[in-house]
């Protein structure tokens, strides 16, 4: 953006976030539909919306854009609906980044319909059409866990004007959730590595088998999202950075939370630093003796595949 509109944007943002955020929803909402030819089976029993085994990440935007539209506050929203949780991002080690998500089954489905459709997460927005757009699309229809979404059983049309709102709405979100970590944990994505936390989380998912004649539980190869998140709001969450996050969302519900977490949705240089710490530098904690350990690393595998 030129540097006279990022002024003007960044000083509308000041004078009204509201109406800036008003804004920014309606933009997101008319490329949600813009050249669709996607619609959901009427058939559907809204699996996605429902199923533990799919977690929805959200942002801050959705939060705000949520309690806008059922004009109340953030801090009245936030409880029953949304929690901090874990995600696998289909990995298939320990780790796992943390991230604000929807409860399941999300509680806004009301009679097998979104009753915050025009406001629903970007996630939501981009599920399925996006898998089509990065070529993901047959891979995850043979997986297991999608056997009851309808949308998996045809194939989904996408046209080039399609495929590049699919492009934007995708580059939005990554914009979204960078800034919604850092606005929260004053850090971009932040990871978690439970590779030294086996035998507690086999212990708490009660594994059955016992190894040898002493009796101890063998440890687990795959362990539940639910017990791994269990583990993280019972002895993490609580630690610096991720302490003080309802007090973070709570700031929401000011005029000054609102135009903070606006301008770092702005801010393109802040936006480039996040981004250089990618994969290659990501941040990633491992809990030790109480207390979390932070580590810049690479996530690629094959150095922490455990199988
Ligand atoms: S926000 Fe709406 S579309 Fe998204 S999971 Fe909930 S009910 Fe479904």
């Amino acid at each position: 953006m030129e540097d006279s509109k990022k002024i003007q944007a960044i000083s509308s943002q000041a004078e009204n976030p509201r109406q800036w955020l008003a804004a920014y929803l309606r933009n997101r909402a008319d490329l949600a539909s813009y050249r669709s030819d996607f619609d959901c089976d009427p058939a559907c029993t809204r699996p996605g919306c429902k199923n533990q085994d799919l977690q929805i990440p959200v942002s801050i935007i959705d939060l705000l854009g949520a309690a806008m539209y059922r004009d109340t506050s953030v801090s009245a929203i936030y409880p029953g609906n949304y929690a901090l949780g874990l995600l696998s991002n289909e990995r298939e080690d320990w780790i796992r980044t943390v991230t604000l998500r929807l409860q399941k089954p999300c509680p806004f489905l009301e009679n097998d319909r979104c009753s915050i459709y025009p406001v629903r997460p970007l996630p939501c927005i981009l599920f399925p059409e996006y898998l089509v757009n990065e070529g993901k699309f047959e891979a995850n229809a043979r997986q297991d866990h999608f056997k009851d979404y309808l949308c998996f059983q045809r194939l989904i049309p996408l046209s080039p004007e399609r495929a590049k709102v699919m492009t934007r709405l995708k580059k939005m979100w990554k914009r979204e959730s960078f800034i919604s970590s850092f606005y929260l944990f004053n850090h971009g994505l932040c990871h978690i590595d439970f590779s030294n936390l086996v035998k507690e989380l086999s212990h708490e998912a009660g594994s059955p088998r016992e190894a040898g004649s002493a009796g101890e539980m063998e440890p687990l190869r795959i362990i539940p999202n639910q017990v791994m998140e269990h583990f993280f709001l019972k002895h993490i969450a609580g630690c610096q950075p991720f302490a003080g996050v309802r007090e973070k969302i709570d700031y929401l519900d000011t005029r000054e939370g609102q135009v903070e977490f606006l301008q770092l949705l702005q801010d393109d240089r802040l936006m480039k630093k996040l981004k250089q710490c990618g994969d290659d530098r990501a941040l990633v904690f491992r809990f030790v003796k109480g207390k979390l350990q932070a580590k810049r690393r690479s996530l690629s595998p094959p150095e922490y595949k455990f199988y």
